[in-house]
């Protein structure tokens, strides 16, 4: 029997559930919030004996539907913290709710740190990990590949051990699972010694930063730029890594709020909400963008460089490409909004990743480049679907994978075609969830 979609009355559901940017909502029959694996399995043998689907949510930060929940809704906060660690190795047992901005406190004591970062913190490690959330750098994976061991409860209600000595046929399909294959419960995380960053952000003329992507992409050690749509300016970020012990050159606190608060959030709302309602002045507000942020150098904890603040809403899609692909695509990127007329208030944001071997990870097998649009959430002119679209037609063309946690229109004929291990993946699934306990809507269309 494969699992429908619940049919309790209304009137006993628990209350709605809206995902970070306000796209996906569900509300779910019921909520759970196990605190021990053991309750973790006892949800869902109870899900399944009532014919119930059932799902973990890490902070809802996906902007598809993947975690939407229509059965039993998992809350895992209350499964946080650290299990174990092996100091010897750097490798630290995290249960699976724990959220990536407790990390830095949590791995402190041992002088441990994430050996790379996106641009947030606000997720579980278990969320991130299972939609495939990366930072930048040409030499370093996305947070997945730092998965060397994990838990899972299976759709039989069985607790699962995937690491490289028990069940490691499975580990390149666990690490980034899509929330598919079973409820994870703890993750084994290699970590790194703790290290700072030196951050040099620059603006810069965009035809020379596309001319030299590549090669700063591979000589840095994480170099991203933002492009602001109607403008000719990038902006440049370049981390290098250097040990704990480096003079540290923070921002000053201030400064810090000031840039990330008032200029990047507050500012940037206002913006935002003025460009909605008046798209013609775009292209001055983005001039001024460029010219009020985008040029300054510290040196901090990792963390504290790696994450930035996001307080304004938004919808986002973002491919990945071949890297070599990704100067061309950004060019033909550009003459779509030139020749469309588009006004388009949110910068594009453009980053890469060393090839890696999980089995849907967006860079399997190939160096990897990303390219991120995005559109303020209240945005409703037409246009901004249509924008998605279109861009979405210009990454498919060059080989594009779609993130798998933000807006695309892919499905899984279309997987089959992107991933050489997208059916192996699936007879994973169908071994370790053959009743289709853990799916939603989503998963049927990208998994079939
Ligand atoms: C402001 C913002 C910034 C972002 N920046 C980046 C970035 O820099 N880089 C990047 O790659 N992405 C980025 N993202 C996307 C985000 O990292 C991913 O969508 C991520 O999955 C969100 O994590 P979450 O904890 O919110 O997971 P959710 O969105 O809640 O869930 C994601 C998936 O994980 C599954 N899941 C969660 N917990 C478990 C569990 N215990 N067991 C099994 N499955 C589980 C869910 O069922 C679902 O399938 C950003 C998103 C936002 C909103």
């Amino acid at each position: 029997m494969t699992v429908g979609a619940p049919t309790r009355p209304n009137a006993f559901r628990a209350p709605e559930w809206r995902n970070w940017s306000r796209a996906e909502s569900v509300r779910p029959v019921r909520i759970e919030t196990p605190s021990t694996p053991d309750a973790v399995q006892r949800a869902v043998q109870a899900a399944a004996r009532q014919g119930l689907t059932i799902k973990a949510i890490g902070a809802g930060h996906s902007f598809t539907g993947i975690a939407v929940a229509e059965g039993v809704q998992l809350l895992l906060d209350r499964l946080s913290g650290v299990i174990a660690v092996d100091e010897a190795s750097a490798r630290v047992t995290l249960a699976a709710g724990t959220r990536l901005w407790q990390l830095p406190r949590l791995l402190a004591p041992y002088g441990l740190a994430l050996q790379n970062m996106g641009d947030i913190d606000r997720q579980s490690i278990a969320g991130a990990t299972s939609t495939g959330t990366h930072g930048t750098g040409g030499s370093f994976g996305g947070l997945a590949t730092q998965l060397v061991g994990l838990t899972l409860v299976t759709g039989a209600g069985e607790l699962l051990r995937i690491s490289e000595r028990e069940n490691a046929e499975l580990l390149p399909a666990a690490r980034l699972g899509l929330g598919a294959l079973g409820i994870i419960v703890d993750v084994t995380v290699q970590c790194v010694p703790a290290f700072t960053l030196h951050a040099v952000e620059r603006p810069e003329p965009l035809p020379e930063v596309l001319d030299g992507y590549l090669e700063r992409s591979a000589a840095a050690d994480h170099f991203e730029f933002y492009w602001f749509p109607h403008t000719g300016v990038a902006l440049t970020k370049t981390n290098t890594r250097l040990p704990a012990d480096a003079p540290l050159r923070p921002l000053n606190p201030l400064g810090r709020w000031f840039d990330d608060e008032v200029t990047a959030n507050g500012l940037y709302r206002g913006l935002c909400a003025l460009a909605a309602a008046t798209p013609a002045v775009v292209p001055r507000l983005n001039r001024a963008a460029v010219r009020l942020t985008g040029n300054r150098e510290f040196t901090d904890a990792s963390h504290r460089v790696f994450v930035t603040n996001r307080s304004v809403r938004f919808r986002e899609q973002e491919y990945a490409l071949p890297r070599a692909a990704v100067p061309e695509a950004l060019r033909e990127l550009g003459r779509l909004i030139e020749r469309r007329g588009w006004r388009v208030s949110f910068p594009v944001e453009v980053r890469s990743a060393a090839a890696d071997d999980n089995w849907l990870s967006t860079a399997y097998g190939r160096e990897t480049g990303y390219i991120a649009v995005h559109r303020y959430y209240r945005e409703t002119s037409p246009d901004r679907l249509e924008y998605f679209a279109e861009v979405e037609k210009i990454m498919v063309a060059a080989g594009g994978r779609p993130h798998w946690g933000k807006i695309h229109t892919r499905d899984a004929a279309y997987f089959a075609e992107a991933y050489p291990r997208f059916a192996d993946f699936v007879a994973v699934r169908d071994r370790l969830d053959p009743e289709r306990l853990f799916r939603n809507p989503y998963l049927d269309r990208v998994l079939g």
